[in-house]
């Protein structure tokens, strides 16, 4: 393969590439990738070159794939990475706690999440970083006019998305979070975790809300019960008080049960395709350090159903 950065010599980004591909790599052009394992179903690679080819003559040369890497192999899978010129890499499953081991460094806020989903190329590694956090928060936004700030929110869940979620509730000056969990276990690691009881913190076990939430509030499912298009709802809406704003992390299928019941109560409701968009953009910001055509990623996704 040529190593000059024309359109001909650059990889197709469509496929899935391996550890044994990227020891091959020839193509010396800036290059992003996401890691997981599995990997093939993937949107990222589709938003990611969608947006870059909007972005100007400087990124036609940019291409994002995506590689299947066992956890076992992050890290030997990392110094290649490096050593192959990748200027950027998001993790997805497994890969976002093992990231904390083996990234060069990590930022503060992703520690404190306990997961990185987004790697920064520097001089002597990578830097791990966590965007969940501002896509969640951009997303409230955008789709229900919600500011964390100041704001009351309970959250479904108590794995990597909650507790990064939590962070950025905290990080933001919530008013309080209550994080409800079907298992004890998790939700004590969670308290754990934010080094302690925390008074803007309380938890309380999914199937038994407490009479005392709030009147007003978000409400956000990070739990992974609605993935299957029959699962039931993580929670019956109609025990919490009624001024909810709901928003489910799940994006495919598009409608959970508890969104559907959301609609049904006439409470605003959303999936967690906007926080994917806004996760990823940020990301894409970080390694280019330009304005991201978010929209553009929106109907990447939209074009890619
Ligand atoms: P984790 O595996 O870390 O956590 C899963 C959580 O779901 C746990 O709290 C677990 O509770 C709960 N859970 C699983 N099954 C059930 C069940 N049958 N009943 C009740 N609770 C259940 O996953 P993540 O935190 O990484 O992801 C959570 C969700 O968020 C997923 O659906 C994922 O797709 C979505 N997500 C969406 C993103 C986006 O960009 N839109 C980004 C990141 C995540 P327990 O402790 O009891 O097992």
């Amino acid at each position: 393969m040529s190593s000059s950065v024309s359109t001909a010599s650059i990889p197709p980004w469509n496929r899935v590439y391996n550890l044994q591909d990227l020891e091959n790599w020839s193509f010396k052009g800036p290059s992003l990738a996401v890691l997981g394992h599995p990997i093939a179903h993937s949107l990222s690679p589709q938003i990611h070159n969608a947006a870059l080819q909007q972005m100007g003559p400087q990124f036609a040369g940019w291409r994002y794939f995506a590689f299947d890497v066992p956890v076992e192999h992050l890290g030997e899978g990392l110094t290649l990475f490096h050593q192959k010129n990748f200027q950027g890499i998001n993790l997805t499953i497994p890969h976002k706690v093992e990231a904390l081991s083996v990234a060069a460094d990590i930022d503060p806020v992703a520690k404190k999440m306990g997961a990185v989903n987004t790697l920064i190329r520097q001089e002597q590694g990578y830097l791990g970083r966590n965007t969940d956090g501002f896509g969640i928060q951009n997303a409230l936004l955008e789709e229900l006019s919600s500011e964390l700030s100041g704001a009351d929110i309970i959250i479904l869940g108590a794995g990597g998305a909650a507790r990064a979620t939590v962070v950025q509730c905290l990080e933001s000056n919530c008013n309080k979070v209550w994080v409800g969990n079907r298992s004890e276990e998790r939700l004590s690691e969670l308290i754990h975790s934010l080094g302690g009881e925390n008074p803007k913190v309380s938890t309380f076990p999914l199937s038994a809300p407490p009479k005392s939430l709030p009147t007003s509030s978000i409400l956000i499912n990070a739990t992974s019960l609605g993935l299957r298009p029959d699962d039931p709802s993580p929670a019956d809406l109609s025990t919490f008080p009624r001024n909810l704003r709901v928003y489910d992390m799940i994006y495919n299928p598009p409608e959970t049960a508890l969104l559907a019941q959301a609609r049904k109560l006439g409470m605003p409701a959303a999936n967690g395709l906007s926080m994917l968009v806004h996760q990823a953009a940020k990301s894409l910001s970080y390694w280019t350090d330009s304005k991201v055509p978010v929209n553009t990623m929106f109907q990447a996704l939209a074009d890619s159903k």
